[in-house]
């Protein structure tokens, strides 16, 4: 999630609507139980939390955190891992993870085969990216935020793109405009959206004009 107060979500926001309104029902017709977790933790949660006790910048002590790292993101093991891990230890049998992977990711998969009970059965199944996009075609399970870029995620990840972001500011203006603000914000310690990239969010902002 983005802000838990007003439930705006943390996901592309065609995709959010997407598992809601077409496959959640789909899966549970063919008679799957199908759980939308939610974090307890929010972004502007992680963005605003006081830090206490810096390990590294001791002169980070007293602000906001800010921005999440591009790299070891905050959102992904406080808003994501946290979430799941905390669903599966209420469950007592034992659990095998199907983990959507692609043959090609294979950085990704080799961090896969370090966990123990989880499975890529695209790999499995030697099934191309392109290969799980028709098949999922063919179901009319293909999310519509595919249209605009070849990436799922959060719509304010550092990694989104041009396009995802536009998407992001001509449907939900005031929600965009309060995130550019970010970035203005006083008493941060990760004042940066993205460490890597060349522009500010604001000069990205202006570019999407
Ligand atoms: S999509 Fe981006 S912001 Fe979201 S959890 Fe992954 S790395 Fe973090």
């Amino acid at each position: 999630m983005y802000d838990h107060k007003r439930g705006f979500s943390g996901e592309n926001l065609k995709h959010i609507a997407f598992i809601k309104d077409t496959a959640k029902p789909l899966f549970e017709s063919w008679g799957y139980q199908v759980v939308i977790l939610r974090s307890s933790k929010d972004y502007l949660g992680f963005f605003n939390h006081i830090i206490q006790n810096p390990t590294k910048h001791k002169e980070h002590k007293g602000l906001r955190f800010g921005f999440p790292h591009t790299r070891s993101c905050g959102i992904k093991r406080d808003c994501k891992e946290k979430a799941i891990n905390d669903y599966l230890s209420t469950i007592d049998d034992q659990i095998v993870q199907y983990i959507g992977i692609c043959p090609e990711e294979r950085k990704r998969l080799d961090s896969l085969h370090k966990q123990d009970n989880a499975v890529s059965l695209l790999e499995k199944y030697g099934y191309s990216q392109k290969m799980a996009m028709e098949k999922c075609s063919e179901y009319g399970l293909l999310s519509p935020c595919y249209e605009l870029s070849k990436r799922g995620g959060c719509w304010f990840c550092p990694n989104a793109k041009s396009a995802e972001l536009k998407e992001m500011k001509r449907t939900y203006p005031d929600i965009w405009k309060e995130f550019v603000l970010l970035e203005k914000a006083e008493g941060i310690a990760n004042k940066k959206w993205n460490i890597y990239g060349k522009l500010s969010l604001h000069e990205i902002n202006e570019q999407l004009e």
